[in-house]
């Protein structure tokens, strides 16, 4: 680790992240290398951001080339990029508009507002609440912390925004309860709650909210921030949990590695927000969207199918082995509950040259969706000879 940098750092940066004592410097696909020359194989990117591995040369073909020609317009003019990005989204997807913003956190914002407006208009102000799960990470903005069912985040910066509450997940009853109790806008959910720990919420209990929705006319939004773009081995993960919501926020991979958060608004909302109604300074920058067009332009049919064969290649690898209590998740999103603590294996892992992430007490594996068989082979080897050391 460079000393300078890291003293560098420590002095003039808020103290906000616990930092792996590595400095990357570059990588190429799913390597990077440290200072020193290291190598690691990358089995985070960037915590689900870089879908198709460090300088992807497609995905960098297509940023530079939007760059030497126009880096920012505003919004108050048209740009190619943005629309035929938006165009692709709805295309792929059923979803009638997209608002493009620059992180998951404002992704989720546009969908409270889209949701608040919507039922104000149908039903009155009153109806404002936002339902949420337990357990669930929505952002760091004081709303989207609102949002997140986890009071440790909440602590010190009350008071947060207000109407929203919290059900615990695979509680049918305790939601129907809250929309009795609440005059309810709408309900969101992530179908994995990622930094919850990888844990996928039951199918029926989603489809369940899906139904009493539409039932009472709430909106059924779903944050897709971490799961989408493929992660999950469909383009969203809300298509294997046998719904069609009403409003999907995005974020993390679709930018592959630029800032670029997305709400897509399906049919029953589409004309809900109108001109004046929410903006964003950098929202569809044409470099960010012309990289994210790049990216999900290749999320097809058979790539998706090839994602979902390595992630079956790692759940055999996984379920089972010495050290391993349990394996969660979906596609390329993995949660590993580890006999040895978490945090004690990912810096061992450092050690033998893979990145890893932790999910509250689990390992985290959230590896480039391209990333080579024998890459992630190697990567699981290593990690599970860690885990075996116990
Ligand atoms: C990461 C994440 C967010 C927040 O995204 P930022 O880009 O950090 O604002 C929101 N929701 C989920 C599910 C996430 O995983």
């Amino acid at each position: 680790m460079n000393e300078r940098l890291r003293a560098l750092d420590q002095t003039y940066i808020a103290h906000t992240y616990a930092r792996f004592p590595v400095d990357l410097v570059r990588g190429e696909g799913s390597l990077a290398y440290d200072g020193a020359g290291k190598a690691y194989i990358d089995m985070g990117s960037g915590i689900g951001v870089t879908a198709f591995g460090f300088a992807d040369p497609v995905w960098c073909g297509a940023v530079t080339e939007q760059l030497t020609k126009l880096q920012h317009t505003s919004n108050l003019y048209y740009t190619e990029p943005c629309a035929k990005l938006a165009e692709l989204l709805c295309r792929r997807t059923g979803m009638q508009r997209v608002f493009f913003c620059n992180s998951g956190a404002e992704a989720n914002e546009c969908t409270v507002k889209v949701a608040r407006k919507y039922a104000s208009e149908r039903k009155g102000p009153q109806y404002s609440a936002i339902l949420t799960l337990e357990n669930s990470f929505h952002g760091r903005t004081l709303t989207t912390l609102a949002a997140t069912g986890q009071e440790h985040y909440h602590e010190l910066f009350q008071p947060l925004t207000p109407g929203f509450c919290h059900a615990p997940a695979g509680d049918l009853a305790a939601v129907e309860r809250l929309l009795r109790e609440h005059p309810t806008a709408g309900i969101l959910i992530e179908c994995i709650q990622g930094e919850g720990g990888v844990v996928p919420l039951d199918p029926a209990f989603v489809q369940g909210l899906a139904k009493l929705c539409a039932e009472q006319d709430v909106l059924l939004m779903v944050d897709e921030v971490q799961t989408g773009n493929g992660r999950t081995g469909t383009l969203y993960a809300y298509e294997q949990f046998g719904i069609c919501p009403d409003v999907v926020s995005t974020a993390k991979g679709l930018g592959g590695g630029l800032p670029l958060g997305a709400t897509l608004i399906g049919e029953k909302a589409k004309d809900v927000l109108s001109f004046g109604d929410h903006g964003s300074t950098f929202g569809g920058n044409p470099v960010c969207c012309a990289g994210a067009y790049s990216i999900l332009e290749r999320l097809d049919e058979p790539f998706l199918a090839s994602v979902r064969e390595k992630s079956r290649l790692a759940f055999s690898m996984l379920q089972g082995a010495k050290g391993v209590r349990s394996v969660t998740g979906l596609g390329l999103m993995i949660g590993v509950e580890t006999v040895r603590p978490a945090k004690e294996i990912v810096s061992a892992c450092l050690e033998k040259g893979v990145l890893c992430l932790t999910a509250k007490e689990k390992v985290r594996f959230l590896p480039a969706l391209n990333i080579p068989t024998e890459l992630l082979q190697t990567a699981l080897e290593r990690f599970l000879s860690v885990c075996a050391d116990c």
